[in-house]
């Protein structure tokens, strides 16, 4: 029987790409959204994948949300964590509001998704955890002291996660993106995408579907002597 995987923000973007990887190659896959209906039902007509509405920085949500992919697909065995937001400011500007939803949407979710999800996988004895960092959760960046730390905190859950799973046949890993183009990125001015596509050494931004790529390989079941690790793609931009 396929496998099922779940990802969170699975209707655009990254997500999307992931979901459609994972279908290729043989997934059951179960996209979640949070706002944007148009988006969701296109990708859902488009490629045949179920969609669910729910907020990820919500545990009573997550929990019923989670109920209601097992209700229609069964147990959920691949969990990636890839919805996230950006709202950006210098500190000195930054609102309690901006740090907060960031905070909630990016680090808290991992928390609210994983927890009910977690004690299946440790009967079941198999699991594979994907949480979506980004090069901005590896080093500092101006703008970002939010998404930033929420960031480094998905990179340090992932490895704590990663050693209480071992010895039960779940894996916890982390990928670390660089700039990839996709609406996330809509707010950067022309000016400043220059500067960015200019420190990356393979000289241009990545593509989603190159990040999904990673995504599958860390959920195969030959990927099992892999955890806790952060699997870094960003066209040479920061080595870790
Ligand atoms: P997009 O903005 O393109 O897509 C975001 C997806 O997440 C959408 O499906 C959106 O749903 C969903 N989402 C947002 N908030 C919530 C929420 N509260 N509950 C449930 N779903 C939610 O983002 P990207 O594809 O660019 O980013 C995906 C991940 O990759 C994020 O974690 C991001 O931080 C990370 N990343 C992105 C990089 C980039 O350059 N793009 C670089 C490094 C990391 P809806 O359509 O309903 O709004």
């Amino acid at each position: 029987m396929a496998r099922v995987a779940l990802v969170t923000g699975g209707t655009r973007g990254i997500g999307s790409a992931t979901c459609k990887a994972l279908k290729t190659a043989g997934y059951n896959v179960a996209a979640n959204y949070h706002g944007n209906d148009q988006a969701a039902k296109a990708f859902s007509n488009e490629n045949k994948i179920l969609v669910f509405k729910w907020d990820v920085s919500d545990y009573a949500a997550c929990e019923q949300g989670i109920v209601n992919v097992e209700n229609e697909l069964g147990p959920i065995e691949v969990l990636v964590n890839n919805a996230g937001i950006s709202r950006d400011a210098m500190l000195h500007k930054m609102t309690h509001e901006q740090w907060e939803q960031v905070i909630r949407t990016d680090l808290d979710s991992l928390f609210n998704m994983t927890r009910p999800i977690i004690n299946g996988m440790r009967e079941r004895g198999f699991g594979r955890i994907i949480n979506i960092a980004s090069i901005n959760g590896q080093r500092g960046q101006i703008g970002v002291a939010n998404y930033s730390s929420a960031k480094a905190g998905v990179i340090g859950f992932t490895r704590a996660l990663a050693l209480e799973s071992a010895r039960k046949g779940v894996t916890v890993n982390a990928i670390a993106p660089g700039y990839v183009k996709t609406e996330l990125l809509a707010g950067v001015s022309d000016e400043v995408m220059k500067a960015i596509v200019a420190q990356v050494p393979v000289g241009r931004l990545g593509e989603a579907n190159e990040v999904a790529r990673c995504v599958a390989f860390l959920a195969a079941d030959e990927s099992g002597w892999i955890t806790g690790s952060t699997l870094t793609i960003n066209g040479g931009q920061f080595m870790d």
